[in-house]
């Protein structure tokens, strides 16, 4: 194990070693410390078509086009008394899907493994246990194998991304930012299915999206046969019924038999694994970088499984990371200006979402029940952001979008198309996001600065 590195990743999920194998590319001294040993299981099934352009420059789309996902063609809804369906474009170049439905064990190996491959110190079953500061600046972690504690060590380094999910070492056990969203303190409860039903409707390998009395299911056909079906629904409502009917399986078992959409896919099929159960997984930390370090992925935010934006936001903070980065340590630009830059697009990226999610929850029509009440994020219930302020920018605030757009666009590609001529309440905000061929240089820029992807990824002078 080195004691110096040039840049510590803590955690190897996708925001991790999408990070850690981006800067590895840029030429840079790249060590990261992972607590497992892959595959291991991980919840976020279903991606989006954003991560295509992030894992292609990284040198891995292949490598997950050839691994044998789902190919993943849209989304279909059966959202309150409505269906509707979002259908990814098919790539421009070739035709073939952007997006998939992948094992997690599986395609987290991928992108750890290809991390290895362009030159990453990657290992695995080590744990960040300590970080060591100089002032606010972080400087040097302390480890230990997870398995045999007795073996540990320390190692400097120059600059730290926290990937470490929702453990979020920086956020959780030093600066105490992280901040939960009132507004979708949801639980999820979810276990998988073999010969469960194909859709019979909507894009081929669509995630079923299906309102149920209080709260959600998704149903997300997977590579091996099996169907993740999950249950996202109001803590007090989950926790009062678990009381009710004496435990988590009942709840989650009654929910399906209340979800016509739900119970359909399900008729023939039989539960294979235990139901499995998270909450309080929306929430933000105040600040998503500070001296020498920048948190990425789940280590800064996550905010609803309703969109499937976990891995994408992952992916995406990883590549603005990678830009400041590379621009500090090539002497650029500062790293004061270069952290600003990551902080206001990606929070950006996580506010835009925010209201996507909402006005999502929102286009419901069953708004009586508690549920769909308890999710607008139309009052400033959250602490750390001002909602209404976020819902304002990203509506009035074209310019400010623009700014991002460019970025957005280039990263974001074609992410939602309705081609189906059904109502789709996202309608407007597709446009936003609609695809157009991206100038060679962006014409907008953020503080003045701007995402540039050639010859190197990094920060510019607009
Ligand atoms: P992770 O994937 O969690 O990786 C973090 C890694 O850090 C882990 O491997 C961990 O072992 C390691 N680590 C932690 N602490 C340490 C330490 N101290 N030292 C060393 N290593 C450490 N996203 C989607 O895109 N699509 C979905 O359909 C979706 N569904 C979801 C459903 C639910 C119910 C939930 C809760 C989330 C869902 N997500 C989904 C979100 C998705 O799971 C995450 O956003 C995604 O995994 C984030 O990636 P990451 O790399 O930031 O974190």
């Amino acid at each position: 194990m080195r004691t110096t590195t040039q840049i510590l990743v803590i955690g190897g999920g996708p925001a991790g070693s999408t990070a850690a194998g981006l800067l590895a590319k840029e030429g840079f001294e790249v060590t990261l410390l992972e607590r497992e040993h892959f595959p291991r299981y991980h919840i976020g099934e279903s991606l989006l078509p954003s991560c295509r352009p992030i894992l292609e420059r990284l040198g891995v789309w292949d490598k997950i086009a050839a691994a044998g996902f789902q190919p993943k063609g849209g989304a279909y809804y059966f959202w309150g008394p409505e269906e509707w369906e979002v259908r990814f474009r098919p790539h421009r170049r070739d035709g073939s899907t952007s997006a998939w439905q992948v094992i997690r064990a599986d395609f987290d190996k991928i992108l750890l493994d290809h991390a290895r491959e362009v030159g990453v110190d990657v290992t695995e079953g080590i744990a960040v246990k300590k970080l060591d500061f100089d002032g606010d600046r972080p400087v040097a972690a302390h480890w230990a194998e997870a398995k045999n504690p007795a073996n540990s060590g320390r190692i400097e380094f120059d600059y730290l991304v926290d990937a470490s999910g929702r453990g979020g070492v920086m956020a959780t056990k030093y600066l105490k930012n992280r901040k939960f969203h009132n507004v979708f303190r949801n639980v999820a409860a979810w276990s998988y299915w073999k010969d469960a039903k194909e859709l019979d409707r909507g894009p081929r390998g669509a995630i079923t999206v299906a309102s149920v009395g209080d709260g959600w299911f998704w149903g997300i056909p997977l590579p091996d046969g099996t169907m993740s079906v999950g249950l996202v629904t109001g803590k007090d409502s989950f926790n009062a019924a678990r009381n009710e009917l004496g435990g988590v399986d009942p709840v989650y078992h009654k929910a399906i038999g209340d979800c016509p959409a739900i119970q359909q896919l399900l008729i023939e099929a039989e539960q294979v694994t235990e139901v499995k159960v998270e909450q309080d997984y929306s929430y933000a930390a105040e600040q998503f970088q500070g001296p020498g370090y920048l948190l990425a992925g789940d280590a800064a935010c996550f905010l609803d499984p309703l969109l499937s934006t976990g891995v994408h936001l992952g992916t995406y903070s990883a590549l603005i990371g990678t830009a400041a980065i590379s621009s500090v340590i090539r002497g650029e630009i500062g790293e004061t200006e270069a952290w600003d830059f990551y902080e206001v697009v990606y929070r950006r990226a996580y506010e835009r979402l925010l209201v996507l999610v909402s006005t999502f929850y929102e286009s419901y029509r069953g708004k009586e029940h508690h549920f769909f009440r308890a999710q607008q994020l139309s009052e400033k219930d959250w602490e750390g952001l001002d909602v209404q302020a976020a819902f304002d920018r990203f509506v009035t605030g074209i310019a400010d979008l623009e700014d991002t757009e460019e970025v957005y666009r280039r990263i974001q590609g074609h992410l939602l198309g309705d081609e189906s001529g059904k109502h789709n309440p996202l309608d407007n905000l597709n446009r936003v996001h609609e695809h157009k061929q991206s100038p060679e240089k962006p014409e907008k820029a953020i503080n003045g600065l701007y995402l540039s992807y050639e010859p190197q990824i990094g920060i510019r002078r607009a």
